[in-house]
């Protein structure tokens, strides 16, 4: 599986560099995880958007979902008489966001359960809640090869992320924090994710979700001291990629 990052601050998009998205590659299958800021400008520079086989949202925060209006209108105009429609994934909890999937001729909005697997192309995906003050999910995505890549999307830590991300393969967190940060929080630490990925014995840490004010070399140093010398620990960037 090829991760390619489209985005990856948290909030709001910075620098030339937008909001979470991420496209997930494997077997000719083209997946969007999440559609942030400036998603569909970046993916541009490595797919034609038409090529899209289906998009996967962990939450409607707009720092996840703000381009899913301009990507439905992409389809919508490059569509051939709306002979193709692209499938967009997210749960069913917030039914006007979920509703707002589905745009005439362009996509259509499907809700996965996430006690259940849900199969997309050559993926499964297993879902967690996440601490968020909105739904949010966490997804456990396996290949046919059993490579694993696992997302926190956007929470702050519970000790259930450490099973449900036990010997991924990659491990992509929400650092949106160095480890000076205390008090109430909806994100994890540059301590915490480090921490996390040496608990479930992860084999590559990606910190993303990333603040705009702290510089990305304190968060990989913090991570990497939590989570040692055998956990490689690198930060998300736009156009980067990670092979699992
Ligand atoms: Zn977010
Ligand atoms: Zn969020």
């Amino acid at each position: 599986m090829k991760i390619t990052v489209l985005g990856m601050y948290g909030g709001y998009p910075y620098d030339n560099q937008g909001t979470s998205s991420y496209l997930l590659q494997e077997d000719g299958f083209n997946l969007l995880l999440d559609c942030g800021s400036g998603a569909l400008l970046s993916l541009e520079h490595h797919l034609d958007p038409m090529k899209l086989d289906a998009v996967l949202l962990s939450h409607y925060h707009y720092d996840h979902i703000a381009d899913v209006g301009v990507l439905q209108y992409y389809w919508q105009l490059n569509n051939d008489e709306g002979k193709k429609i692209l499938p967009i994934y997210g749960h069913q909890e917030d039914q006007e966001h979920f509703t707002a999937l589905t745009w005439p001729h362009a996509t259509k909005g499907y809700g996965y359960e996430p006690q259940k697997p849900l199969e997309i192309g050559p993926f499964q995906i297993q879902f967690l809640r996440t601490k968020h003050p909105v739904t949010a999910f966490a997804m456990r995505i396996t290949t046919r090869e059993r490579k694993t890549f696992v997302f926190t999307a956007d929470t702050a830590y519970f000790s259930e992320l450490v099973p449900f991300a036990h010997a991924a393969d990659l491990l992509l967190t929400d650092t949106n924090f160095d480890a000076t940060k205390t008090g109430t929080k909806w994100h994890m630490t540059s301590l915490e994710s480090g921490n996390l990925a040496k608990a479930a014995g992860v084999k590559q840490l990606v910190l993303s979700h990333l603040p705009q004010k702290i510089e990305f070399s304190k968060l990989q140093q913090e991570a990497q001291q939590a989570a040692g010398r055998q956990v490689i620990v690198e930060v998300a960037g736009v156009d980067k990629s990670f092979r699992v």
